[in-house]
C-alpha cells in the first residue's frame, strides 16, 4: 500500500540560513515534491510574493511561481518564474479570456523573458494575499473530495478551517472563480483551500509555515480515513503464473490500437493483487481518475480484461458524443488503453515509452489506494467524463506531453542484446536505446546501466532455464521482444587443430552456436507478435567467408552461427520477422582482445598496432559503435526488405569481397 505519508520533514537545521524567501520555497517545495503521496510526476506547484529592485531602481511585487516542465522534487530558483504582481492582479479582474491567451498573457507578464512558462495555476497563487503558497493533490485529501457528500465529510474533518471551492476546470475560468469567491470566505484562521476533485492549497507569511499548514491538514484527513475499517487488504494469494507471450500478445493489440509500438510493464503485488481480484472491480475502476489531469497519463478508465479492440470503440464513441464541447477541431489521440487490469495478469500499464509505462502505474498504484481510503468513509466518486474529456483535450494539457520531444524511431520497442556488459552488444544495446528502443541486457558479466529503458540480467546464455528466467523477467518489464541482437561469444585460445583440446572445442561450440539455436526456440514466439515485425541481427564473424588458421573452433562455430541464422530467415519470414549477419574483422575494443594479444599479433605481421587496426582496403578503425549503428540500422526501416543478408563491417578484406 503507497497511503503512508512522509508526515512533517522540515529539518531546522538544513533549511537554517534560508534567509531568502524564494530560497525556502524552493527547499518547501523539494519537500512536498518528494513526497508521493502528495505530488506525483510533475504535478503540484508553489509560489513566494516579494518585491525586487528592477533594473531602474523601482521596486516590483513579483509573484515566484513555479514554471511547466519542473518537478516540484528537484526544483531549483531557476525553475521559478518571476511574474509582475500588478498585472497578474490586472488580468484577475477580466470576465473571460481565454486559456491560450491567458498563457500568452502570464508569458508576458514575466521579469526575464528567458525564465520558463509559468504554472497554468499561477493567477491562483496571485489572487491569495499571503507570501507563500503551496499546491498538492494528496491522496488524503482527495479521497474526501471525491466523494457524493465531499462539502459533509470536508466539514467532518476541517470545519472552517478551510474553504471548498467546487470543481472548475484548471484555468482562468478556476482562478475567476476563486477570485470571486474566495476572497470574501478567508477569515483569520483559514489554513487552506480545498478544491474538489483536484487538491489542497495552503498559504502562509513563510514556506515554512505554509509547509506545515499543509502537512497538518493532509494528516487531519489520513487519521480521520484511518480511523474506519479498510474495504480491503493487501493479498496473501501469490500471483498466478501468467505466460510472457500473452503478455506480448496484448501488447500487440495495445500497439495495434495506438498506431504504433508500446512498451507494457506488468505489475503484480499484493496491493495490486488485492484490487484486480474484487467482484466489483468494473464498478470500482470504472468511476474515474483522482483528479482530471491524470487523463493524459492513464486515460477516463482503464481496460477491464484484455478486448483491447472493445476499449479502443468505446474511446471512439466517448470521443465522438463529446468533441463538440471544446468549441474547436479536435483531432482524436489514440484510443488504447493505458492501464489494463486483470487477476489473470494483475495490472500492465502502457506506454510510448518505458517512463510513461511506469508514471501510468505510479498514479495508478495511488489511485487503487485512494479509491480503497475513500470507500471506508462513503462512496468514491470521480468526475463525469464531460469534465475529463475537457482536460483530456485541453490544449495546455497536451503542451506538456508535447515537451517530451518527437517520437524517437525505436520508441515503445523491446532489444533483447546477449553480451550486452561490453564490446560490440554494448555498444548495439546503447545505439539501440539511443534510438528509443528498451534493452534486456544479457550478460555473463554484471551490465554497468542504470535507467528505466535498461534492465539487465547476469546470465550465461548457455544455461537454458536462467536465459528463459531472464526472458520472463523482461517481457514483465517491458512487455515482448522487437528486435533480438546475439552479440556474446568467446574466441577461445588459439590451437592449431592437430593440437585442439575437445573442451575447449565444445565450449566455444555451446556458447556461440547452441546457446542461440536455444535462444532462438524461446524467442521466436515473441518475435511473432511484434508489433512492427521481429528483427534478429546475429554478430557473426569475417571469419566465416575467410577463415584464419588457429580459429577451428571460432570460424566453424561462427560459420554454424550464421547457417543457423539463414534458416531462421528462411522458415520465420513469413512471421515477418527479418534475420540478417553481420560479420566484423578486428574490432579491437571489445572483450576479446587484450593489448598483449594485440600487441603479439601485430609483431607476427611486423606492423605497429595502430597500422595492424587498419590492416585492411579502406584503412578505417573497426570500432564497437560502429557496428552497434550498423546493427541499429539493419534493423530499422531502411532495411525493412532485407533478411537473410550477411553484411562485412571490416572496412574491405580482399578474401571477403
Ligand atoms: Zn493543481
Amino acid at each position: 500500500m503507497v497511503s503512508a505519508t512522509a508526515g512533517d520533514r522540515w529539518d531546522d537545521r538544513a533549511a537554517a540560513g534560508l534567509e531568502d524567501p524564494l530560497d525556502q520555497c524552493v527547499y518547501g517545495s523539494r519537500l512536498l515534491g518528494s513526497d508521493p503521496t502528495l505530488v506525483l510526476h510533475g504535478g503540484g506547484n508553489t509560489s513566494v510574493k516579494t518585491t525586487v529592485v528592477d533594473v531602474t531602481g523601482e521596486p516590483v511585487e513579483v509573484l515566484h511561481v513555479k514554471g511547466s516542465g519542473w518537478d516540484l522534487a528537484t526544483i531549483e530558483r531557476a525553475g521559478f518564474t518571476a511574474l509582475r504582481l500588478d498585472r497578474l492582479r490586472a488580468l484577475l479582474r477580466l470576465d473571460r479570456l481565454a486559456d491560450a491567451q491567458m498563457m500568452t498573457e502570464l508569458r508576458a507578464a514575466r521579469l526575464d523573458p528567458g525564465a520558463p512558462d509559468p504554472s497554468v495555476e499561477s493567477l491562483l497563487h496571485a489572487l491569495l494575499p499571503n507570501p507563500a503558497v503551496l499546491h498538492s493533490h494528496a491522496d488524503a485529501v482527495i479521497a474526501l473530495t471525491n466523494q457524493a457528500d465531499a462539502e459533509g465529510l470536508l466539514r467532518q474533518v476541517y470545519g472552517d478551517d478551510v474553504v471548498v471551492v467546487d470543481y472548475v476546470m484548471p484555468g482562468f475560468d478556476l482562478a475567476r472563480r476563486c477570485a470571486d469567491t474566495i476572497p470574501a470566505r478567508l477569515r483569520k484562521h483559514t489554513l487552506g483551500i480545498v478544491l474538489r476533485n483536484h487538491g489542497l492549497f495552503t498559504f502562509g507569511a513563510t514556506t515554512l509555515e505554509a509547509y506545515r499548514r499543509h502537512v497538518a491538514l493532509v494528516a487531519r484527513a489520513a487519521d480521520f480515513l484511518a480511523a474506519r475499517p479498510p474495504k480491503w487488504t493487501p493479498s496473501a494469494q501469490p500471483p498466478p503464473e501468467f505466460a510472457p507471450v500473452a503478455q506480448a500478445r496484448i501488447r500487440q493489440h495495445i500497439s495495434r490500437a495506438a498506431g504504433a509500438p508500446m512498451v507494457v510493464t506488468r505489475h503484480d503485488d499484493p496491493a495490486i493483487r488485492a484490487f484486480v481480484t474484487r467482484g466489483d472491480l468494473a464498478d470500482l475502476a470504472g468511476r474515474g481518475p483522482l483528479t482530471p489531469d491524470h487523463v493524459i497519463r492513464t486515460k477516463a478508465v482503464p481496460l477491464i480484461g484484455s478486448d483491447v479492440e472493445a476499449y479502443a470503440a468505446a474511446y471512439t464513441s466517448n470521443f465522438a458524443a463529446h468533441r463538440d464541447r471544446r468549441g474547436a477541431e479536435l483531432a482524436m489521440l489514440d484510443p488504447a488503453p493505458r492501464v489494463l487490469l486483470d487477476p489473470r495478469f494483475g495490472m500492465l500499464t502502457a506506454g510510448a515509452r518505458v517512463t510513461d509505462a511506469d508514471i501510468a502505474a505510479d498514479i495508478y498504484r495511488h489511485t487503487i489506494d485512494t479509491v480503497e481510503r475513500a470507500e471506508r468513509v462513503g462512496g468514491y466518486r470521480a468526475l463525469p467524463p464531460a469534465d475529463l474529456f475537457d482536460v483530456e483535450y485541453w490544449e495546455l494539457e497536451r503542451a506538456k506531453l508535447r515537451r517530451g520531444g518527437a517520437r524517437p524511431p525505436y520508441a515503445g520497442e523491446v532489444a533483447l542484446v546477449t553480451g550486452a556488459a561490453s564490446g560490440i552488444g554494448r555498444a548495439c544495446a546503447a545505439a539501440l536505446r539511443a534510438a528509443g528502443a528498451a534493452v534486456i541486457g544479457l550478460d555473463i558479466n554484471p551490465c554497468d546501466v542504470d535507467a528505466p529503458d535498461f534492465l539487465g540480467r547476469r546470465v550465461d546464455v548457455t544455461d537454458a532455464a536462467a536465459v528463459s528466467d531472464a526472458l520472463a523477467t523482461g517481457v514483465a518489464r517491458f512487455g515482448g521482444v522487437d528486435v533480438v541482437v546475439v552479440a556474446a561469444g568467446v574466441f577461445g585460445a588459439r590451437q592449431p587443430i592437430a593440437e585442439m583440446n575437445p573442451d575447449a572445442w565444445r565450449h566455444t561450440m555451446a556458447v556461440n552456436v547452441d546457446a542461440v539455436a536455444t535462444l532462438f526456440t524461446k524467442v521466436h514466439p515473441l518475435l511473432a507478435v511484434a508489433p512492427r515485425g521481429g528483427r534478429v541481427a546475429v554478430i557473426a564473424s569475417k571469419n566465416v567467408p575467410a577463415p584464419g588458421p588457429g580459429a577451428a573452433a571460432y570460424s566453424a562455430s561462427k560459420a554454424a552461427l550464421t547457417q543457423l541464422a539463414r534458416v531462421a530467415a528462411l522458415e520465420w519470414a513469413p512471421d515477418a520477422i527479418r534475420v540478417n549477419v553481420v560479420h566484423p574483422d578486428a574490432v579491437f575494443d571489445t572483450g576479446l582482445w587484450t593489448a598483449d594479444l594485440l600487441a603479439e599479433r601485430a609483431a607476427r605481421y611486423r606492423l605497429t598496432v595502430d597500422e595492424y587496426r587498419r590492416r585492411n582496403l579502406l584503412g578505417v578503425e573497426v570500432t564497437s559503435a560502429r557496428v552497434g549503428a550498423l546493427v541499429a540500422a539493419l534493423c530499422g526501416d531502411s532495411f525493412a526488405a532485407t533478411t537473410g543478408a550477411q553484411i562485412p563491417v571490416d572496412g574491405g578484406n580482399e578474401r571477403v569481397i
